[in-house]
């Protein structure tokens, strides 16, 4: 409004009140001469109209002895003289020729009278004569200055025309220079320029807002929705028109059992004077118009405006059930893939890879805690000829039977039950004294004798047998777990060399 006022309005306006003043000044100037042209004017008429007047009455004085037309005629004669005066003083024409011409006609009236008078008729004739022929270049000159104050009003009314057509014309030429240059140029096109950026600006912000994938949305101070995005109907099933009209929808939707959870986030993350750059995050489920329950990432933000006044907050929600599916199979991938590093699959106990790392880790727990640890090598007697007997298939699932015994009888969580390789298994036993030791470990042998697995090759007895050997260890004597394995090997094998199917237990 201020830029246009100066640009546009102010120049205008200034420039027609230069015109409009001009063309009044003007007009007033010509309409003042014309006015005294037409006062001349009227005057040089009454003038003529005097003289023939003049010429008539002394006429009749002088043939018709009239006294009284005399007087008449010198007073007529005065009032000319006065008029020639006044045209003389009032313009510019030259009025000399025109008293000359009076003043002869003058003389030769005066003169017609007083020959009259005397009676001297010829020589009154003749002044006659020559006073009409002065009185007929009178009335020429009359109608020359009668002329000459035609034209002047001729002359006046075109100037006055032409000021007129010329003041009409530039006030035209400023209405279509204002109407086809100036407005458009400052106003209409500022206007559509600004309207075109608006629009722009406009349909900008509404693609950024109206084409996130993500759900989103912004709650005023009073809780209310200024804004949610389409994609809303996409994650919940629900149009951004419901939740519209019902504010409460964005409540009512969340899983009866994350509801707590929600509210707390509300109590903490939803308030004013928050940072604006603190985003709150919480996890929860919804369940969707068509009753299926989704996960949804939810993260805001307060919002502030131009000048800090709180605005509410803008959420952003994802839905993020794929992301959990995917993340849930791949915990269970990788709790199996852990199984299976460190799992025998035969025996289905632990693998010489996960008793190695246990051992090097129990033998530092026991030196910490002082507490003794026992390890137990144990060996399947004569089992290459229970192969050759039975076959490799039967062999192994002698294999799989003992190995259920001796997790069976080692059952404490903290007991590590491993195969060591082939037919070799070790037992790693926490917190356990060399006597008790001993104690599980024939009872683990006795229930090997019990399975009663057919073994006619072997030479200890005719079911399947197993020797074992134990170390057990104080803390302080500790000194690795290779030394530990060495000492159960070397155990282990005192009970083959003496006979199998036994237990040897070595301390150190
Ligand atoms: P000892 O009483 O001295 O231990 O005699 P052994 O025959 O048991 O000992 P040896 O070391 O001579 O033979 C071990 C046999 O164990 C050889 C092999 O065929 C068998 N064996 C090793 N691993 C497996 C397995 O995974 N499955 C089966 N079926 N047999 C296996
Ligand atoms: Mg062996
Ligand atoms: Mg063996």
């Amino acid at each position: 409004m201020k830029r246009s006022f100066y640009t546009l309005w102010l120049p205008t306006l200034i420039t027609s009140i230069m015109i409009i003043s001009l063309f009044w000044t003007m007009q007033t100037f010509l309409h003042h001469n014309l006015a005294e042209m037409l006062q001349s004017h009227k005057r040089s008429q009454e003038l003529t109209a005097k003289i023939e007047k003049m010429v008539s009455s002394t006429l009749n004085a002088t043939f018709l002895g009239d006294e009284k037309g005399f007087l008449k005629t010198v007073e007529l004669s005065n009032q000319i003289h006065d008029d020639i005066l006044l045209i003389k003083k009032d313009n510019k024409y030259n009025t000399d020729s025109l008293f000359n011409s009076y003043e002869q006609l003058y003389k030769k009236l005066i003169s017609a009278v007083s020959y009259t008078t005397e009676n001297r008729l010829g020589d009154a004739r003749m002044a006659l004569e020559e006073v009409e022929s002065y009185s007929n270049d009178l009335q020429m000159q009359m109608s020359e200055l009668n002329n000459y104050f035609d034209q002047r009003e001729k002359e006046v009314e075109q100037t006055l025309f032409v000021i007129m057509i010329l003041s009409g014309s530039l006030l035209l030429f400023i209405a279509l220079f204002n109407g086809f240059y100036l407005i458009p140029r400052r106003v209409i096109r500022p206007l559509e320029e600004f309207a075109e950026a608006l629009k722009g600006s406009e349909e900008k912000y509404r693609i950024v807002a109206d084409w996130t994938y993500d759900w989103e949305y912004w709650l005023d101070v009073n809780k209310n929705i200024v804004f949610i995005s389409p994609s809303v109907q996409r994650v919940t099933g629900y149009t951004p028109n419901e939740f519209m009209q019902n504010t409460s929808l964005l409540i009512d939707i969340i899983h009866p059992d994350d509801v707590s959870k929600w509210s707390k986030h509300v109590s903490e993350a939803h308030l004013p004077n928050r940072p604006e750059e603190d985003a709150q995050e919480v996890e929860f489920r919804v369940v969707r118009k068509d009753g299926a329950v989704i996960f949804v990432d939810h993260i805001c933000r307060p919002v502030y405006n131009h000048d800090g006044t709180y605005m509410g907050v803008r959420v952003a929600n994802r839905d993020i059930t794929q992301k959990i599916a995917i993340l849930d199979e791949l915990k269970e991938k990788n709790r199996l893939l852990d199984t299976l590093a460190t799992t025998d699959g035969l025996s289905a106990l632990y693998n010489r890879r996960y008793f190695d790392e246990a051992l090097t880790r129990e033998v530092e727990y026991a030196k910490r805690t002082g507490n003794a640890l026992a390890l137990v090598m144990c060996d399947i007697d004569y089992f290459k000829l229970y192969n050759d007997a039975y076959g490799h298939q039967k062999g192994d699932k002698v294999i799989q039977q003992v190995a259920d015994v001796l997790k069976a009888t080692f059952s404490r969580t903290i007991d590590v039950v491993a195969r060591y390789g082939g037919e070799e298994f070790v037992i790693l036993l926490q917190a356990t004294p060399p006597a008790e030791a001993y104690k599980l470990v024939e009872l683990a042998r006795e229930n090997i004798v019990r399975l009663g697995i057919e073994h006619k090759e072997s030479k200890v007895a005719p079911f399947v047998t197993m020797s074992f050997g134990v170390v057990s260890c104080i803390p302080d004597l500790l000194s690795s777990g290779d030394r530990l394995l060495a000492q159960s090997d070397k155990a282990l094998y005192q009970s083959k060399e003496n006979g199998r199917n036994r237990t040897t237990l070595l301390e150190c």
